[in-house]
């Protein structure tokens, strides 16, 4: 009982103890249960878990060998059957599915079903290039449904939360998939779509919103907005838990949202292409477990397609094992992170991610040193008098790529003058950390550009 107290944010600690002794008592699950969602498969031994997934990716073979065309040409020229695939490292046979290829099916070309038999679509923004399209059966979608429970419930949901659901509502998978998971679960959804920010607080308040469910980025904005309002985000609202996802951040920006809201904040990670968000969440330690039984994953070397073993940094692949509609086999995500096999304190054997460094097509080369944005985020998040708004510039000579930073101070900060000495205190931190001089401009706060959904870190000039 003392250990889940502590995850509580202490000002909210009676009220909520009641609430679970009312609706506990009620319900027989409430927000202090500990149990898992699925313990069936979210504590099965390893070894079991593999044989599954094996199973699995035998019948997947099959299923999409009979009923696309596209792959069964792969499948044929790379001479797999599902005879052949004897044990996991078996599917390294199998040829790596890319973004290109997905685009060169738009809108439904890669669909192993009959299109009556779609029930519901949805596509990525298309920022670079034509949308990635999500077509689902009505199984699809109950599994969509099942993976979300089953994150949302180990982030900490429970039926007595009220959701704010500040993704934005239309072809994007966020929000569809946080209001299914959260309503399995049982837990009243605010489909209030993001934007009109003065409204969302309004509304957080006057709903007693528990949970929220955005962008990290968007979180801080409403954070300021509420302030501007005359509200103060830690006394005035009821909100304790935060599931984010959809934009790369790093732990000091986590820390940083926590404290300001005084809430816990969990991470998610989902793709359009294997079925939105429900495919990687975090458990109340922060690990990050894997839905494996549905979504195999894999670390590959993004330079050598090679396969890694656990625990080695590399390029994230994804094949779904249950999906009908849009199955994918080795979907090469172009995240990178690490893959773990260990036990967790939760109780949960699914495996682990480590946290996504950045997509590899993020990563910049700057005078032989490799940056990622979230690096530099990091740093920043570290300063004081350093607000929560920045934007690194990439200007590109030729073959030449220099970075320059942007971000806000606060306004205490700003009246105070002598900014060029906050500058070079930034400067210097970057240094430390990257080994490169980065050029850094120290900006009045409300002077970068908040964004509603995911934030535009790096700008290219
Ligand atoms: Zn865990």
């Amino acid at each position: 009982m003392l250990d889940i107290v502590k995850t509580i944010s202490l000002r909210y600690r009676t009220i909520l103890i009641v609430d679970y002794f009312i609706q506990g008592a009620e319900q027989g699950r409430s927000f202090m249960d500990e149990k898992l969602w699925d313990s069936k498969i979210e504590s099965m031994p390893l070894i079991e878990l593999k044989e599954l997934q094996l199973e699995r990716l035998k019948k997947m073979i099959d299923y999409v060998y009979k009923n696309n065309r596209f792959y069964r040409d792969r499948l044929k020229e790379a001479k797999i059957e599902s005879d052949n695939i004897k044990t996991l490292r078996d599917i390294e046979k199998i040829p790596f599915l890319t973004k290109q290829d997905l685009r060169g099916f738009y809108p439904f070309g890669l669909v192993c079903t009959e299109v009556d038999d779609i029930v519901e679509v949805h596509a990525s923004s298309g920022t670079t290039g034509k949308p990635v399209v999500g077509p689902y059966t009505r199984n699809d979608v109950e599994l969509w449904g099942e993976v979300m429970a089953r994150s949302l419930w180990a982030n900490g949901l429970r039926r007595n939360d009220i959701l704010q659901n500040a993704y934005g509502y239309g072809l994007f998978t966020g929000a569809h998939g946080f209001e299914k998971g959260a309503q399995k679960i049982g837990a009243m959804v605010i489909t209030i779509s993001s934007g009109n920010t003065k409204r969302q607080v309004t509304v957080m308040k006057d709903f007693s919103a528990t949970a929220l469910v955005c962008t990290p980025s968007y979180s801080l904005y409403m954070a300021e907005t509420a302030e501007l309002m005359g509200f103060d985000p830690l006394k005035d609202f009821r909100l304790r838990l935060g599931c984010f996802g959809a934009e790369a951040w790093s732990e000091e920006m986590r820390k940083n949202v926590e404290k300001r809201w005084g809430i816990t904040a969990h991470e998610h990670y989902g793709l359009t292409e294997i079925i939105g968000p429900g495919i990687v969440s975090e458990c109340k330690y922060k690990k990050l477990h894997i839905n494996a039984d549905h979504f195999l994953p894999e670390v590959i070397n993004p330079d050598t397609g090679e396969t890694l073993e656990a625990g080695k940094e590399g390029e994230l692949v994804f094949t779904t094992l249950t999906k009908e509609a849009f199955p994918v086999l080795r979907f090469r995500t172009r995240d990178l992170a690490v893959y773990y096999e260990e036990e967790c304190e939760c109780g949960r054997t699914l495996p682990i991610q480590s946290r996504i460094k950045g997509r590899s097509d993020d990563m910049m080369k700057v005078k032989g040193v490799i940056v990622f944005p979230s690096q530099i985020e990091a740093t920043l998040m570290q300063i004081k008098n350093i607000g929560d708004n920045y934007q690194i510039v990439k200007t590109k000579k030729g073959d030449m790529t220099t970075l320059s930073v942007e971000v806000e101070t606060t306004v205490k900060r700003w009246k105070q003058g002598n900014i060029d000495a906050l500058e070079k205190e930034v400067e210097e931190e970057i240094f430390s950390i990257l080994n490169l001089h980065v050029p850094v401009k120290v900006v009045e706060h409300n002077s970068i550009p908040r964004s509603i959904g995911k934030a535009i870190r790096v700008v290219e000039r």
